[in-house]
């Protein structure tokens, strides 16, 4: 459906973000339920960002959604932002509410609800009492672990390039079960492991592989790759080779836009295999 002058307007905000999939995702949903609304893309520069969000709610702009390099300064940006925002420390999600601007974070849902939607509730369960293993200690890392705290009880085991930011991730959540481990320990920190993240950006096209042997990791264990571009990094390729789980990030993605579709487009969206099409099919194209 074509918008009309009284479309809602979304978008994602980002610097580069002609790279951004959110709004293919957002516009196969705005087709599917027939929604008279628009999402579009806004590529706006650090130095702009804070005079972007302000002139926003004077738009008619319903919300936006925060990308790469912004999450972390939207936050203070914000007039208000909610509690697991403010955990975690980034926004990616910008709710227009009567004019102030509501900074929320669904990285931390979409992690988990991608999780559990690919395991289903007995792997879920496999994964109680077991240490979890996060690579990577930045805004993916910190809502990847936000959701193993909240949903699992075994330590996580936080290891990343730099141990002082290991070890501040670890501070802002103020629980012994996270674990900050130095990088140079990562292969040794798999064993018992039932659950392996790399919430790094490693791996990612255009970057360095993540270097990590999978050979202490156990039978059973499942490796997770918040990287979805490729769709199949080298660590998964080495996972499935071991015959261990292995999960890519091209479904945090889908499941983390929900909720602001939700929001701002009033239609529960469904995260279905003819989805995964399009978005993959983007990919393939770039
Ligand atoms: P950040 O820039 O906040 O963090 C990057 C992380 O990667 C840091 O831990 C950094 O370590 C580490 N890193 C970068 N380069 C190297 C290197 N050469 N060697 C070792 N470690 C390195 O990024 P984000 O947390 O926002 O994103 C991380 C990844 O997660 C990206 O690939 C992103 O695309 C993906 N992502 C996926 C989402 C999804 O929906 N699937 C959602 C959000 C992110 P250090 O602290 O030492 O610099």
């Amino acid at each position: 459906m074509r918008p009309s002058g009284a479309a809602r307007l979304a978008g994602v905000v980002g610097w580069p973000v002609a790279h951004s999939l959110s709004p293919r995702l957002h516009g196969a949903w705005l087709d599917r339920y027939g929604i008279d609304g628009a999402y579009v893309p806004f590529a706006v520069d650090s130095q702009h960002l804070e005079c972007f969000l302000r002139l926003i709610p004077h738009m008619g702009v319903v919300g936006v959604n925060i990308t790469l390099p912004h999450k972390e300064a939207a936050l203070a940006l914000m007039d208000a932002a909610t509690p697991i925002a403010r955990q975690i420390g980034a926004v990616n999600m910008v709710t227009v509410e009567d004019g102030r601007l509501v900074g929320d974070n669904t990285d931390a849902p979409g992690f988990w609800a991608h999780l559990r939607a690919s395991l289903g509730a007995r792997g879920i369960a496999a994964l109680h009492g077991r240490p979890l293993v996060v690579l990577g200690a930045g805004g993916a890392a910190r809502a990847v672990a936000a959701a193993l705290l909240d949903h699992l009880d075994g330590p996580v085991r936080v290891i990343n390039r730099s141990l002082a930011r290991a070890q501040s991730l670890a501070a802002m959540f103020a629980t012994e079960r996270l674990v900050p481990i130095p990088w140079e320990s990562r292969a040794a920190a798999l064993e018992e492991a039932g659950l392996i993240v790399n919430a790094t950006s490693l791996g990612m096209a255009g970057a360095p592989p993540l270097a990590l042997a999978l050979d202490r990791a156990m039978a059973g264990a499942v490796v997770y790759d918040c990287v979805y571009s490729p769709l199949e990094t080298a660590l998964l390729k080495q996972a499935k080779a071991r015959g261990l789980g292995a999960i890519g990030g091209l479904g945090m993605l889908a499941h983390q836009a929900r909720p602001a579709f939700a929001r701002w487009f009033g239609a529960q969206p469904e995260v279905t295999a003819e989805l995964y099409d399009e978005l993959e099919s983007a990919l393939r194209a770039r």
